[in-house]
């Protein structure tokens, strides 16, 4: 199957994407995707909507996209993605961790909305909770309300420094990156580093801190992704070679909160089997015989 197209990374209303799991799904077939991830932030609740939606010739991997952060020292961190491909989303372990996670994306999400109301910017919590229908808040979120207001006109703008981007924005108390590993494997998923070199999303980690994840169960580096750029891509394969890792490729998709299409970068067929083999936690799904 030299021509399967695999997309191993987007984003669904059940986090900070816009389109609601089963049409995400019906897009994916529509694309012609033959496998896409399911890679919600730090939840696992739109997987049962997806899976239900799964249309005749697409595979969905039911996963997660893991908040993580690496301290480089005292008093500060670096933030972090993983992505947790099929892991068991009843492990008490994991579950427990991403309910912490989540709960922390609110109270932090609050602290942003009372530092835009100082700054006299009028938004309220209220229409931030609104907006986010359940999902783990994030600044996409926010960047929606400073739209309402005329502020900003697109939710890229609102990243601008003045706004979510560095003034307003909060650090967000996320699972250490070691500990972040340690579940993912103990629930049975397999966890591959998300835009690991993605400079303009702000500090990443030094390929010491790569070579230390690997050797803690790391499985493989998202070398294609839009936030990379051709000596990101480039590094990122060399680095993975160097480890034993292997190298995804991905659109990270969120609707119209982003300007990137699904489907823009694919996964090889050759790393999409090593995720197959090392997955115990849980299964993917493909369409439902819906005739019977
Ligand atoms: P948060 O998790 O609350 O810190 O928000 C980070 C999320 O915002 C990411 O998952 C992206 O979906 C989104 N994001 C980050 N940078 C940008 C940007 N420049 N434009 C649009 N969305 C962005
Ligand atoms: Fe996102
Ligand atoms: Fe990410
Ligand atoms: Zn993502």
């Amino acid at each position: 199957m030299s021509h399967m197209r695999i997309d191993l990374h987007v984003h669904s209303s059940a986090s900070d994407g816009t389109d609601a799991p089963a049409a995400l799904m019906r897009l994916a077939g529509r694309v012609g995707l033959d496998v896409v991830a399911l890679t919600d932030h730090d939840t696992t609740a739109g997987w049962a909507e997806a899976a239900a939606a799964v249309p005749p010739g697409l595979t969905l991997l039911p996963s997660i996209e893991i908040s993580a952060r690496w301290r480089p020292g005292p008093g500060t961190a670096i933030g972090l993605h993983l992505l947790a491909y099929l892991p068991d989303p009843g492990d008490e372990g994991l579950s427990g961790a991403l309910d912490r996670v989540r709960r922390n994306r609110s109270t932090r999400a609050q602290r942003m909305v009372d530092l835009l109301r100082a700054g006299g910017i009028d938004v309220t919590w209220d229409e931030v909770l609104q907006d986010a229908a359940g999902a783990p808040v994030g600044r996409p979120h926010l960047a929606q309300a400073l739209i309402r207001r005329g502020l900003v006109d697109t939710v890229s703008e609102a990243f601008a420094p003045q706004w979510l981007g560095r003034r307003y924005r909060l650090p967000k108390d996320d699972l250490e990156v070691f500990e972040a590993l340690r579940l993912i494997r103990g629930a049975g998923g397999v966890p591959v580093f998300a835009h690991p070199l993605a400079h303009r999303r702000g500090r990443v980690v030094p390929d010491s801190v790569i070579a230390e994840m690997a050797a803690a169960g790391l499985a493989g580096l998202e070398a294609d992704h839009p936030d990379h750029g051709p000596a990101e891509r480039a590094h990122a394969r060399t680095l993975a070679a160097e480890l034993g890792l292997f190298v995804t490729g991905a659109s990270d998709y969120h609707g119209s909160n982003k300007p990137t299409g699904i489907a823009v970068e694919t996964t090889t067929p050759a790393s999409y089997e090593r995720i197959l083999t090392l997955a115990t936690g849980s299964t993917p799904v493909v369409a439902q015989d819906r005739a019977g």
